[in-house]
């Protein structure tokens, strides 16, 4: 345990309001709420609306009627990150001020193109840094005109900035934490404000994380990689460092992921063929 991790554990579930919860959202969120249970710490649901064009308002009230129908409880008010906009406003300012952030006006398809076959961890084509190489005049004018601009981290000057070899405590279950070196470089200049939201998933957990003094963060193996950048920003940011456990991703029949894009049988399809949710538990150890 590090200093900075509080005595009293704090686990969350953060789902996104984009589609009905699946096998593996009601996995992770048992798993966040038996290990908050077991250790004597807390739960919170957290919702991450930050999409506003994707993110639905039925969908979020099913998510509460699909967690309160496994029997799930958490802590009341429930942030929405709809509603924290100026949190990751201030967050990318300190950025802005310390010259680590420009804007980018590439579109996908330009991306695509530069990024000549290379990929991040995601399998996305890595950007090259095109808007990087932008005169201060080039930006003005382009930013000026009213053409749109996500903001980038300058990776490489962050990763410099920042002094320090990055880590995190990956916990597996029932074994000792192990130590993993964070690889943020290989994201390259990620995005922390898209064109049209202002901010990004990586900057929103980051600062909710913080903010929500959240110890242990508990959530699926797609996340791992992610965890490089969280840990950056982190340090960047002079944020503390929450303990990780990445847990194994539920499978289908066809050794696939669930996901909501391949229409895996959602919670409430399941409570329609009626499954109970002990039998729900009992399909995922719990
Ligand atoms: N909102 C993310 C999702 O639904 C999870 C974020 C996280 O747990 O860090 O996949």
């Amino acid at each position: 345990m590090t200093a900075d991790v509080p005595t009293q554990p704090v686990f969350r579930f953060a789902p996104s309001p984009n589609g009905h919860l699946h096998l593996g959202h009601a996995y992770s969120a048992l798993l966040n709420h038996a290990m908050a249970r077991a250790s004597g710490g807390r739960f919170l649901l957290r919702i991450e609306d930050i999409d506003l064009g994707r993110s639905r308002p039925d969908f979020e009230a099913a998510i509460y009627e699909d967690l309160a129908w496994l029997g799930l409880t958490w802590e009341a008010p429930v942030r929405r990150q709809s509603q924290h906009f100026a949190d990751y406003a201030a967050a990318l300012r300190q950025l802005v001020a310390r010259d680590l952030i420009y804007p980018c006006f590439c579109s996908r398809k330009e991306i695509a193109r530069a990024a000549s076959g290379q990929t991040d961890p995601d399998g996305a084509p890595l950007y090259p840094g095109t808007c990087r190489h932008l005169s201060v005049q080039e930006r003005q004018k382009r930013l000026s005109k009213g053409q749109p601009a996500a903001q980038r981290l300058d990776m490489a000057a962050a990763l410099s900035r920042c002094g320090e070899r990055l880590h995190w405590a990956e916990y597996d279950l029932g074994t000792e934490p192990r130590d993993v070196v964070a690889d943020p470089g290989a994201w390259g200049d990620v995005v922390l404000a898209r064109k049209d939201i202002p901010t990004s998933y990586h900057m929103a957990v980051v600062v909710d994380d913080a903010l929500q003094g959240v110890s242990d963060v508990v959530r699926g193996a797609d996340l791992f990689h992610a965890t490089s950048i969280h840990r950056l920003l982190q340090a960047l940011l002079h944020l503390p460092q929450p303990r990780y456990h990445h847990h194994p991703l539920i499978l289908d029949e066809a050794q696939r992921k669930l996901s909501k894009s391949l229409m895996s049988k959602s919670l409430r399809d399941l409570r329609a063929e009626g499954i109970t949710p002990a039998e729900i538990k009992a399909r995922l150890g719990f």
